[in-house]
């Protein structure tokens, strides 16, 4: 039962359920399967299936601890009327290009893929493990991961959720969303610093033995909602079959040919979901990494360099404003034979000199991947060009992995090879920078909430649910704090002295 192992102590295993209870191992290191079973892709009942009914084949590959019938439970209280959109995930084809629209949840990204699924994992989890004390979810947030996981844990009982967001790193939007969140079990606050600060303070938090004992003695454990947490990553994996399996019933492509698969990447956990799709059987020709001028993984996927010693940029696409990739580890795992001590000795030199540099024999594996970037100007001018050629509007982000998807053509030629996007969040979530790419104007003049009903005015498409009125809601969030206050700041939500 114990099938996910430490990237950073191969022996020390979990199952599914402590896993997600977890969060992190024990050492810090992140919990990987050891195996991953085959879908079979020329079985014909995929060209019929839904979405969830494709959902629960997928999942009942690495929930090893949960029945058939506690999968179906998640499947259905995570996917249903919350989302826009009966199927869930919709597809827009343009030419040999499909946007995958992961945008139709409750907080309008795709982190509602797995958010709106992971608190009903973590539920059963608690009760199969006998867990009694309260689940504490810490996490940090760019944006998006936050307002998803207090969409989906908030009056969830025996759950607490406290976000960590940068104050200045967020769009209008985003920040509105997290602060009026209502749910006596959340706490949102507002950090002085950037997402890697508050990200590697949850981090020190979660590796603090000393703070996790006054916790437990308390009735707290901790638990993590980013893409860390196993939990997170597996629900991912879902998407990038259903597409494929789209492509085929479209007769774009046939059984066993060969996608491309392009992901606009912060934490490397969506693009990481698409390996591990292929290694359950896609049949995937290049992973397209696409970044924004924060392009640390572009230079690392090119030269098997990780480096962070470099300026930290606050771009259109904040969801990715990150130079450190968690997930970057797990992959990394996946190409040695468990190979913990070098994991190890990565990371920590990646802690103290902010910099760490493959071994060439694992540098050559790194060539199924593509890795590119795109500034800001030309991922507003892509959003125009997509919008005037295809009266289709696209976000911030998505319009990043399409900029990158162009120059790979420009550089590979590669015009044969029908190629999945990964759109991530709805353009109405970004909406500033999408109107004045789009116009071609700035509105610095203008609020955010004002422009949400110009840009539906303008390209006819709705306003969703999801922000509307947003703005008239109260704010119920006001905590600003500096990074070192973290700690204080969780012990005063949970009243522990
Ligand atoms: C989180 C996020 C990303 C990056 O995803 P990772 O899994 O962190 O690589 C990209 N786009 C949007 C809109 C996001 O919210």
């Amino acid at each position: 039962m114990k099938m996910y192992y430490s990237t950073r102590n191969v022996n020390e295993k979990v199952s599914f359920s402590e896993g997600v209870l977890k969060g992190l191992s024990t050492n810090g290191g992140l919990f990987v399967p050891e195996n991953f079973e085959k879908i079979d892709i020329f079985n014909k009942k995929y060209l019929e299936v839904d979405y969830k009914s494709l959902a629960f084949d997928i999942l009942s590959k690495f929930l090893n601890d949960f029945d058939e019938e506690e999968i179906k439970w998640c499947i259905n209280e995570a996917y249903n009327e919350k989302f826009e959109t009966e199927d869930i995930v919709s597809i827009k084809d343009i030419e040999n290009v499909s946007f995958l629209e992961l945008y139709r949840g409750p907080t309008l990204a795709f982190k509602d893929m797995a958010l709106s699924i992971l608190p009903k994992f973590m539920k059963l989890s608690k009760e199969k493990n006998n867990e009694k004390k309260d689940i504490v979810i810490l996490t940090a947030t760019s944006g998006d991961t936050g307002k998803a996981a207090l969409e989906g844990f908030a009056n969830n009982e025996g759950i607490k959720i406290i976000v960590f967001f940068p104050t200045d790193g967020v769009s209008e939007v985003q920040k509105a969303q997290m602060v009026t969140q209502t749910g006596d079990n959340t706490f949102v606050v507002a950090i002085n610093g950037n997402f890697d600060d508050a990200q590697s303070g949850v981090k020190d938090i979660f590796n603090d033995t000393e703070f996790n004992k006054i916790l437990n003695e308390n009735g707290y454990v901790f638990s993590s909602a980013n893409s860390i947490n196993i939990g997170r990553l597996v629900p991912q994996i879902i998407y990038y079959f259903y597409g494929y399996f789209n492509l085929i019933k479209n007769n774009k492509i046939k059984t066993g040919d060969k996608i491309n698969v392009v992901v606009p990447t912060g934490n490397f956990g969506n693009i990481l979901a698409s390996y591990y799709a292929f290694k359950m059987g896609l049949p995937v020709n290049k992973f397209i990494c696409a970044s924004n001028i924060n392009n640390v993984l572009t230079d690392f996927l090119n030269t098997g360099i990780y480096d962070i010693n470099r300026e930290f940029n606050t771009t259109i696409s904040p969801s990715m404003d990150i130079l450190i990739s968690s997930n970057l580890e797990r992959f990394i795992e996946s190409l040695t034979d468990k190979n913990d001590k070098l994991i190890i000795e990565l990371m920590n030199s990646l802690k103290t000199n902010g910099k760490y540099e493959l071994p060439n024999n694992l540098k050559e594996k790194l060539n199924k991947f593509y890795g590119g970037f795109a500034d800001d100007k030309s991922t507003k001018s892509t959003i125009k060009n997509v919008y005037e050629k295809y009266s289709y509007v696209i976000d911030t982000h998505t319009a990043v992995a399409y900029k990158v998807y162009e120059n790979y053509l420009e550089e590979t030629n590669d015009t044969d090879t029908k190629t999945l996007i990964a759109s991530t969040a709805s353009p109405f979530k970004f909406t500033r920078a999408v109107l004045e790419s789009i116009i071609d104007k700035n509105l610095d003049n203008k609020s955010d909430f004002e422009l949400i009903e110009e840009l539906s005015k303008i390209t006819n498409l709705e306003i969703p649910k999801a922000v509307f009125e947003l703005n008239k809601k109260e704010i119920l969030h006001k905590t600003v704090i500096n990074p070192n206050k973290m700690k204080d700041t969780i012990a005063d939500f949970l009243k522990i002295k």
